[in-house]
């Protein structure tokens, strides 16, 4: 499978027209699936266009159309490439190091909920997997498929399929270009923005406030949440993902039980989504604080917080279980890689461009990052870059030491072997372990310590200055 994301993303608001839209690619069966992997792996295949238009026109309902169509046929486009590998089957070394023939499917597709109700060719509150409606999605009904939708297109009046079925069937979703891919099935579950933004900062979080707000007032509320603020405020900023560590023991004794049990539920689900391998037994896990979860937070409804809790993004904890037997682990599947993709490969091109007609020079620098990437492998087969130390060669150029990459090897076999009475001296240099990570030298570095019974200090604390490299 091939994993596609996409994610508009600003550079600067200082200044102008500065929102790009990258779309990113990888081949889905890497070696596992932690999202550093897939991160590595993930490639910049192009910019997709943001059309402009005057305001008056921008709520335009032709103008919006336009606007959806011309991204799916921009993906249709981009993607014909890779059809001959849909249909012809290549000969491929799989993660597991077996040989299989293999033929290669589009998705899935990893996109926050705003940028899905485009991708499905939706109405916006409808669930993308399944017909239910907006106002009960948790109820679910048949699946959505592309097959489902132009049979309706060919019955159905346009304006019922909106209203009945949430589909805009004017459009076209660019998976109907390409064999066995269906954009229903595609939608990649995302951790970071249904889970921790939507669900949990979003939702929960606010509604808490909300709660708090109805039962005490607004003044002796404000005093709670500041409560509340104080509690965690110290370990993080706006880090949403710090925030869920702390935010149970905080809010402990301001709301009912039941809203406590919600939050707990919740934070189950999303610790168990975010390990590595998933099991059978741990799908049973996720089930069941999915169960919890659903029976607890309606103590929100039953308080008068919110009255719909029928939300797309919380709604989608549902589909997680159908979407970990189908792509694995989500760990790998989050937007949490196109954020962190987008800092290599738009953020910091952006930076050292003139920032005038960026997009290009966006452009060359990545195929130059991509150039140094192949030609690091091509010397790496070529036994030119020997433990993948030599690229880094400045480290010891500046410290004038050119037989730092061995000396790391024969420093770390010792410290292994320490215990045994083993040498470095007495294997050959291809035992020793090798070192691929970064190295960073600080050319000084100060420790303080306490040592109260030293005679050398007053105070008994002792500065200390060093040299040191670390890595
Ligand atoms: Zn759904």
């Amino acid at each position: 499978m091939t994993i596609i994301g996409s994610d508009k993303t600003t550079v600067s608001v200082a200044t102008g027209q500065n929102d790009y839209y990258p779309l990113y690619l990888s081949i889905g069966n890497v070696h596992n699936n932690i999202w550093q992997a897939h991160c590595n792996t993930l490639a910049l295949v192009g910019f997709l266009a943001i059309p402009k238009t005057e305001k008056k026109n921008s709520d335009d309902i032709k103008y919006r159309k336009f606007k959806k169509q011309l991204f799916h046929s921009s993906l249709s486009k981009i993607f014909v490439n890779l059809k001959p590998g849909m249909t012809t089957p290549e000969v491929t070394r799989c993660g597991d190091g077996h040989y299989r023939r293999i033929i290669y499917g589009l998705g899935p597709y990893i996109a926050d909920y705003e940028e899905q109700v485009v991708l499905a060719c939706m109405v916006k509150d409808w669930c993308g997997r399944y017909l239910a409606f907006p106002s009960n999605l948790d109820e679910g009904g048949v699946s959505q498929s592309c097959e489902h939708t132009d049979a309706l297109v060919d019955s159905v009046d346009f304006g019922i399929i909106w209203d009945e079925y949430g589909i805009i069937g004017e459009l076209v979703p660019f998976t109907n270009d390409f064999p066995r891919a269906d954009i229903h099935e595609l939608l990649a579950p995302d951790i970071l923005h249904q889970l921790i933004k939507g669900s949990f900062k979003d939702h929960l979080v606010e509604w808490v406030g909300q709660y708090l707000e109805l039962t005490h007032g607004k003044t002796r509320a404000k005093a709670i949440l500041d409560d509340i603020d104080r509690r965690f405020s110290q370990w993080m900023g706006n880090d949403s993902k710090a925030l869920m560590k702390v935010y149970l023991p905080a809010i402990e004794g301001h709301v009912p039980d039941d809203m406590v049990r919600a939050f707990r539920a919740l934070l189950e689900f999303c610790y168990i989504v975010r390990v590595d391998v998933v099991m059978d037994d741990i799908l049973a896990e996720l089930k069941d604080a999915l169960r919890c979860f659903h029976t607890y937070h309606t103590i929100f409804q039953t308080t008068g917080v919110c009255f719909d809790i029928s939300l797309p993004r919380q709604h989608s904890l549902v589909h997680y279980e159908l979407l970990i037997r189908m792509f694995g682990a989500p760990n790998g599947l989050c937007s949490l890689i196109t954020e962190s993709k987008h800092i290599k490969a738009v953020k910091q091109p952006w930076q050292r461009s003139s920032k005038y007609n960026a997009l290009s020079q966006l452009l060359l620098a990545n195929q130059h990052l991509d150039k140094i990437t192949a030609a690091r492998v091509d010397f790496m087969m070529c036994g030119m870059l020997k433990h993948g130390l030599v690229m880094r060669i400045q480290p010891f150029g500046e410290l004038g030491i050119t037989s730092f990459p061995t000396l790391i090897c024969l420093f770390l076999y010792d410290q292994i072997h320490a215990d045994d009475h083993h040498s470095s001296a007495d294997v050959p240099l291809c035992d020793c372990p090798s070192y691929m990570g970064p190295i960073k030298i600080f050319h000084s570095a100060t420790a303080t310590f306490v040592a109260p019974s030293d005679p050398s200090g007053i105070t008994g604390i002792i500065d200390s200055r060093s040299c040191s490299i670390s890595d």
